[in-house]
């Protein structure tokens, strides 16, 4: 991408400065490449903030303290506020003439639900996790301006990975925390969440019937030894894949005992209950697995109504101009360096390329890639000083657009929510 001028330093652009983003800007900061992020929120922790639910409190800190040092350094440039595809587009940052441009947009975009018309009642009657789970881990900052959602007894959840059991989860501990209080017995959702909904209520001698909740209802397509709860070995044997899904029905049953919902397998989705504008539930049919996809029963479809539908069946990455999609995820050559096809000098990282709602997972792909792109810009020649200081430039006045004046420490504490 860099002409070959007199040499200055590789000046490198990631977008997203989360764990996969921060970890790449690591690596390019070590080796003294000017480094510029560009991150949409005013605080780059993405789905450390934003997905992971608020009650991990100590890992969450944790993850906020190893970004910030991976982007408090001298030669980073962080530029909060500043969305790709909306504050700048991918065209406009490839005409700079930088080294190389790294994506770690993450996966924002639910995965849509597979229920033709669902869509028309978002919001209303029915939600998809990524939003909702933003407003369960935001809604008590007094500062809190973003929009409010619901969380009634009796949700249908339609999921079966791990972050619809955090759905499932907020839901409950929504529910009796509501309850609780009600009555003026403590619900503290950090204490409920830490002891399990059924010890704490054993401890004041209630069951779920005696404060009139009834939980909410998890509906899994497929059976309970698929959920992706816990990953097999690779090319797992088939009594590896048996123990897999041992442990993943020990696990799920152990949830259940803590959380006390109601789970159905084998069930999907196939259309949906309206009444007026609102969504009133959906119609579910039963499958049977085969060969690890889920087939529809015929005749077996019947109605389930609910105050509302969450539909938490995986996040994608959304779309952005000038990159090619591949069915939901960016077209790149090969998920090891994460180079996106047709846009030499440009790379995607992190939970963008894996798909895996996992930080480590994440962790390491920015890593992996990070180290891909450092190998690849020895082959390159750098951009020359003059257009080193032309990059400045600009990313200086992206930064003032914002109001950040260079001091990421500062601008940190300035951008923490209120308590
Ligand atoms: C409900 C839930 C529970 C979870 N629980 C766990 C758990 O218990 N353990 C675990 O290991 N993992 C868990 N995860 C997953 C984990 O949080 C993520 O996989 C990981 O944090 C993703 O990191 P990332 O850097 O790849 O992506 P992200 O964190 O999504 O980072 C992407 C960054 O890019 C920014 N960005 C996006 N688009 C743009 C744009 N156009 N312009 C500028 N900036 C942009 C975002 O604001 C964000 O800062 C959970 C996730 C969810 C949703």
């Amino acid at each position: 991408m860099a002409n070959s001028e007199a040499s200055g330093k590789q000046a490198v652009l990631v977008v997203g400065g989360a764990v996969a983003g921060s970890e790449a800007v690591a690596q390019f900061a070590r080796r003294g490449f000017l480094t510029i992020v560009i991150e949409q929120n005013p605080r780059p922790y993405g789905k450390i903030e934003d997905g992971l639910p608020r009650w991990h409190v100590k890992l969450r800190r944790q993850e906020y303290d190893k970004i910030d040092a991976k982007l408090d350094q001298p030669n980073v440039r962080f530029v909060p506020l500043t969305k790709l595809g909306r504050d700048i587009t991918l065209e406009e940052i490839l005409s700079w003439g930088l080294s190389a441009v790294c994506l770690a947009v993450g996966a924002w975009r639910d995965r849509p639900l597979p229920v033709a018309g669902i869509d028309a009642y978002i919001d209303r009657g029915f939600y998809y996790q990524n939003p909702f789970v933003y407003w369960f881990n935001h809604y008590e900052e007094p500062d809190f301006k973003g929009p409010k959602y619901d969380a009634p007894d009796g949700t249908i959840v339609v999921g079966g990975g791990l972050a619809s059991l955090d759905v499932v989860k907020i839901l409950q501990l929504e529910a009796v925390g509501r309850a609780l209080k009600a009555r003026g017995l403590p619900g503290e959702m950090l204490e409920l969440e830490h002891k399990g909904i059924k010890r704490s209520l054993d401890a004041l001698g209630l069951t779920l019937a005696d404060l009139g909740v009834k939980g909410c209802i998890l509906y899994y397509r497929r059976r309970v030894e698929d959920m992706p709860l816990q990953e097999p070995p690779d090319n797992a044997t088939p009594e590896q894949m048996a123990k897999t899904g041992t442990v993943r029905r020990k696990l799920l049953q152990n949830f259940l005992d803590k959380y006390l919902f109601t789970f159905h397998e084998r069930h999907a989705p196939v259309g949906l209950i309206a009444e007026g504008d609102q969504l009133a539930g959906l119609k579910f049919a039963e499958t049977e697995v085969k060969d690890g996809r889920a087939v529809i029963k015929p005749g077996t479809e019947k109605e389930v109504r609910a105050p509302l539908v969450i539909s938490s069946i995986g996040s994608i990455p959304e779309p952005l101009q000038g990159i090619e999609m591949k069915g939901e995820l960016f077209r790149i050559k090969d998920e090891n360096t994460g180079e996106v096809e047709g846009l030499p000098g440009v790379f995607a990282l992190g939970n963008t390329v894996t798909g895996k709602g996992n930080i480590q997972v994440s962790l390491t792909h920015g890593r992996l890639v990070g180290l891909h792109v450092c190998e690849y810009l020895r082959d390159q020649p750098a951009p020359p000083p003059t257009k080193v200081a032309a990059i400045e430039a600009k990313v200086k006045a992206l930064q003032e657009k914002v109001g950040y004046s260079g001091n990421y420490k500062e601008w940190i504490a300035n951008v923490e929510p209120a308590a």
